[in-house]
């Protein structure tokens, strides 16, 4: 099966084979022509999986159909996210997809952390708008952005989006879109069960949940560790050492605790980046580019950059603080093993964690043998 039978306009399919995609994933199959006949949708599949492109492809379809109209500060589509480094993620698959098109269809990233001047003066002109809610909300506020014409909504991640701590933004953003509109809901963690917002934001939607198989799953190697924090540090440095691990993401609980696991590593050698809420967005960036390129060997992180981020055949996740929710486990384990590559996501835990561990398996219908690290051989 390829993307022939979704009936895209040749030029978009040209560009779907540039970037190397061949057959359409099973959110793909289902959602794409959900999305081009213009009705609601959840669409549940696992991470990696391809969401993006489920509903990138249609509203680009669409757009090519309709008439553009003139040049303004009135994004026709907007897509939601939860990071600033998704926003560039998700804008980059727009833009791969939308070059060479008969009509020239413009996406923008916008979000905090950087100047908005310079995003006030792009968005004139822009179809698409990728953003992060506390930036669109500015952005309106001093009436860079008109989103009374969107005709079309997406939430990525969208339980994250629906969640406590974008409530208000959310609510607000919500209110400033036209009634008539198309919405899209993608997330790998989403409950079938709609309530509240959720519910309000959906008309008569078409739901698909893409289960997964068992050869999935099992694409996710899990493994885990049995340690004291005190040993934390020594363990990594020695599964990274004799595994050869050279790209890891490394997850802690805290931005404070990411820095101090970085600057460790770096001191024995083994170069690493922290990345969090509390750096700078050009650190952020420039700390995630290089990784993703394979030029720089362990990039620590914390839940922010948990969500969404794609990173090409990433072999190694390891959690070294254990994550408080079992969706922040999925979301985490889930940046490897991504399009049908293996990967393996280690877990250190301590032995007051070993219930909190096990709830979080049961939660995965996955099991592991623990590694008693007491038991290993290396250096403290
Ligand atoms: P999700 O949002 O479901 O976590 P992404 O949309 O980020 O997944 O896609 C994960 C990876 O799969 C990306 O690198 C993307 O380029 C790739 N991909 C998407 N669709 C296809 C396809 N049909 N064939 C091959 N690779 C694909
Ligand atoms: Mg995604």
């Amino acid at each position: 099966m390829s993307f022939v039978k979704f009936n895209l306009h040749p030029s978009l399919l040209a560009n779907t084979t540039a970037q190397g995609y061949e057959t359409p994933t099973p959110i793909q199959s289902q959602a794409i022509p959900v999305v081009i006949e213009g009705r609601d949708l959840l669409g549940i599949a696992k991470t990696g999986s391809g969401k993006t492109a489920s509903f990138v492809l249609p509203i680009l379809n669409q757009l090519l159909a309709r008439p553009l109209g003139e040049k303004s500060r009135q994004p026709k589509v907007l897509v939601l996210v939860p990071t600033r480094e998704l926003a560039v993620q998700v804008t980059e698959v727009f833009k791969d997809l939308s070059i060479n098109l008969p009509k020239s269809i413009k996406s923008m990233a916008v979000y905090g952390g950087v100047s908005i001047n310079p995003q006030m003066k792009s968005i004139y002109g822009i179809d698409i708008l990728i953003a992060t809610p506390g930036r669109l909300l500015d952005l309106q506020r001093s009436s860079a952005v008109d989103l009374s014409k969107v005709k079309s909504l997406v939430l990525d991640e969208a339980d994250k989006m629906l969640n406590l701590g974008f409530k208000e933004e959310m609510q607000e953003i919500i209110e400033l879109l036209p009634k008539k509109r198309q919405n899209m809901l993608f997330s790998a963690t989403l409950s079938e069960q709609l309530s509240g917002i959720n519910r309000l934001l959906l008309s008569d939607p078409t739901v698909i949940e893409i289960k997964e198989k068992v050869d999935d799953v099992e694409l996710i190697n899990l493994s885990g560790y049995f340690v004291s924090d005190g040993r934390k540090g020594p363990l990594l440095r020695h599964l990274i050492r004799e595994q050869n691990m050279q790209q890891v993401l490394v997850f802690t609980s805290s931005g404070i605790k990411a820095d101090k696991v970085a600057a460790k590593l770096t001191k024995n050698g083994i170069p690493a980046l922290p990345i969090h809420g509390k750096k700078s967005q050009s650190a952020r960036l420039s700390a995630l580019e290089k990784f993703k390129a394979g030029k720089l060997q362990v990039l620590v992180a914390t839940d922010l950059i948990s969500r969404g981020i794609d990173i090409s055949e990433l072999p190694y996740v390891i959690n070294y603080e254990l994550p408080r929710s079992p969706k922040d486990f999925v979301h985490r384990v889930g940046r490897t093993g991504r399009a049908s590559s293996e990967g393996l996501a280690i877990t250190f835990v301590t032995r007051e964690e070993t219930h909190h561990f096990k709830v979080i398996l049961k939660k995965m219908k996955r099991y592991i043998d623990m590694v008693d690290s007491e038991e290993m051989d290396f250096k403290p």
